[in-house]
């Protein structure tokens, strides 16, 4: 594959330049992933920030989970598509949701990860083998022992929805 990658949004109003491969991809099936895709899970590419560069222009609106962590999301002020997510206090790292759509890229953007498998449609089927997590804080914390503590990409991700 050869970098960069260029993407866009349903209108074109907003696009990025993608300059090397996300570091991690989730399929997240928790319920606010529904009503964000209208599908039942969403699929989330973490980026380097450094590694993608937006153009367009952006609106913002922010959630907050339970524990008082907020999730940040930017979608085009056009057409409304979500573009991406970032936690305020990490903006190392961008949750791309806008993929780009072209087939000789799709396969960088498989998810490695299925997240939040408890709040899973009844209907759809994980294929099988692929790594899913029922994502609670008992069980991320106990994860994070072996996958490299708070800077592991599984923690930087679920962390706002926690
Ligand atoms: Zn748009
Ligand atoms: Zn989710």
């Amino acid at each position: 594959m050869t970098f960069p990658i260029e993407a866009s949004c349903q209108c074109g109003q907003v696009s990025y330049v993608l300059k090397s491969a996300p570091l991690k991809v989730f399929a997240c099936h928790c319920s606010e992933c529904q009503k964000l895709s209208t599908s039942p899970f969403s699929v989330t590419a973490m980026v380097d920030a450094n590694d993608i560069e937006f153009s367009g222009e952006l609106g913002e609106w922010r959630r907050k989970a339970d524990s008082g962590n907020i999730n940040g999301a930017k979608f085009c002020t056009g057409c409304g598509n979500r573009i991406y997510h970032f936690s305020p206090s990490d903006m190392s790292i961008i949750k791309l949701k806008l993929k780009p759509i072209a087939a000789d890229t799709a396969y960088l953007f498989e998810p490695q990860v299925h997240v939040w498998v408890s709040e899973k449609q009844s209907w759809y089927e994980i294929r099988k083998g692929s790594r899913r997590l029922i994502n609670n804080r008992k069980v991320l914390f106990k994860s994070l022992s072996r996958q490299g503590g708070e800077n592991s990409h599984l923690f930087r991700f679920a962390l706002p929805y926690l």
